[in-house]
């Protein structure tokens, strides 16, 4: 009978030792002699490898000819006690499939020390990599302790639309959805183009936010969430910005700004604590690999009480800083992640969530201070990515809306279904938006976003 095979994760369980198992994957690495053989395999169920003895005397040395880095296998053997040093055990191999070889005159990932950004190029095998495998089981466990956080909290997981017709979210410039042949586009009277033969009959887009039609499921089911891809067309080459990525917006009725930052600090220690407590192999990698300050900064940002202080204020304290920046501050200007990154790692040494924007910067559905110069928007601002999250109380009330997107002259008839939230039973209610990405930028220390998607979408590269 064929055994069962065990996924490489389990195979390190003392209670294993002495019984004949099945491993498959991929080799990383084959050395030894003409008696003895060793191949470190890798599954990429753990970033371990399981060490395979294989004994000269049972297998020839043609037959292990193909086996180099890369080449799958099947191997049957007896778990034992490892006598050399870096593993607990090892399998002694008894019987050998191969699935598949990798020529190494053409698998690009010999060994190691290939760069990331080599690697970026490989991106269809990078994934086979300790990094890259690190990576993304890191970042499959921050999507499920997502869900987790919110279901836990009575939270309903809303999906919103990837195709909008509304092209006033403001949030960034947006790619255009049709069917028509760009090649011979339709033509009105007045020689535009004729949107009423494209599919939805209209002028439509690929969503920035999901958070307008956010706002109608928190104003029905009282908290939900979105998360999902969000697309943007940031013609920026910036380490922290893709065309493509995938974004988290809670939005909870009867929620204030005061609620939502409670909200976005539990949030945000809730995820990090959940990736130092189900990813402790491979934040250790990171941590040896890459930044060995990593686990030390996961860890503070889990303890300390995030910064709370008003952009005006942020603003003084940037004035006052005894630093030359690239872009100058001064009150009413966006802040630059430069800005940001100075608050939080060298004036406050902690996140900071700054509040009460100028309304000029922000989105016209913020609700609106008295002073009339201010929103009430919240930023969350962390060490190495600058803003992780944007957020805000919600205008609730329908004149002062209207008021604002009149004098922003956004078009209004695209609005309708919007407003209605706050001409039927309108309430406070808040909601912030987190850049999946940026967040797994954080918990890894990777540096470039690139890194942490699986096929990143950047201006001129949609390959894979
Ligand atoms: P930034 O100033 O960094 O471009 P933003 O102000 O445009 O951010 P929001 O519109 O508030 O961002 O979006 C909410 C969150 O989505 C941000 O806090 C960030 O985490 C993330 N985000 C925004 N744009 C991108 C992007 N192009 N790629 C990846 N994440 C992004
Ligand atoms: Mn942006």
């Amino acid at each position: 009978m064929e055994l069962k095979r065990t996924k490489i994760v389990d195979i390190f369980d003392p209670q294993l030792v002495g019984e004949k198992v099945c491993v498959k994957g991929w080799v990383r690495t084959r050395r030894g002699n003409k008696n003895v053989q060793f191949v470190a395999l890798n599954d990429g169920s753990t970033i371990k490898n399981i060490q395979i003895v294989i004994n000269l005397e049972k297998f020839t040395e043609d037959f292990l000819k193909p086996i180099t880095t890369g080449a799958s296998l099947h191997v049957d053997g007896t778990l034992v006690a490892s006598q050399g040093k870096g593993q607990s055990v090892e399998i002694q191999a008894e019987e050998i499939e191969i699935y598949g070889t990798a020529d190494p005159e053409e698998y690009p990932l010999q060994k190691k020390g290939h760069t990331l950004e080599f690697l970026r190029e490989k991106a269809h095998l990078r994934m086979r990599t300790n990094t890259f495998g690190a990576v993304f089981r890191i970042r499959h466990h921050l999507a499920f302790a997502i869900h987790k956080f919110f279901n836990e909290r009575g939270f309903f997981y809303l999906h919103t639309p990837l195709i909008t017709a509304s092209d006033c979210e403001g949030a960034g410039d947006m790619f255009q959805v049709t069917t028509l042949n760009l090649g011979d586009l339709p033509k009105t009277e007045d020689g535009k183009t004729d949107y009423s033969q494209d599919f939805f009959g209209k002028t439509t887009s690929l969503t920035v936010s999901g958070q307008l039609e956010g706002e109608l499921g928190a104003t029905a089911l009282g908290a939900i969430y979105t998360f999902g891809p969000t697309f943007r067309a940031e013609n920026s080459n910036t380490p922290r910005h893709l065309a493509e990525f995938w974004m988290i917006e809670p939005e909870i009725a009867f929620y204030d700004i005061n609620d939502n930052m409670d909200l976005a600090e539990d949030f945000i220690k809730f995820c990090v604590k959940y990736a130092l407590d189900h990813c402790k192999d491979d934040l250790e990698f990171l941590n040896k690999m890459y930044d060995n300050s990593l686990i030390e900064r996961l860890q503070s940002v889990i303890k300390e009480k995030f910064v709370r202080l008003t952009y005006t204020e942020g603003i003084e304290i940037l004035k006052a800083a005894n630093k030359k920046f690239e872009f100058p501050v001064d009150w009413g200007t966006d802040l630059q992640s430069e800005h940001e990154r100075y608050l939080v790692e060298e004036h406050f040494k902690r996140p900071v969530i700054l509040t009460d924007y100028p309304r000029e910067i922000k989105a016209f559905y913020m609700k609106q201070n008295d002073d009339q110069k201010t929103v009430r928007a919240m930023d969350v601002l962390f060490p190495q990515i600058g803003e992780i999250i944007g957020g805000s109380e919600r205008e609730a009330d329908y004149d002062k809306l209207i008021a604002e997107i009149e004098r922003r002259n956004i078009p209004m008839k695209d609005m309708w279904w919007y407003l209605e939230t706050r001409k039927f039973g309108t309430v406070p209610h808040s909601g912030f938006g987190l850049g999946f990405e940026r967040l797994v930028l954080f918990v890894t220390g990777m540096a470039n976003i690139r890194d942490v998607i699986p096929f990143p979408r950047t201006p001129k590269n949609a390959e894979f």
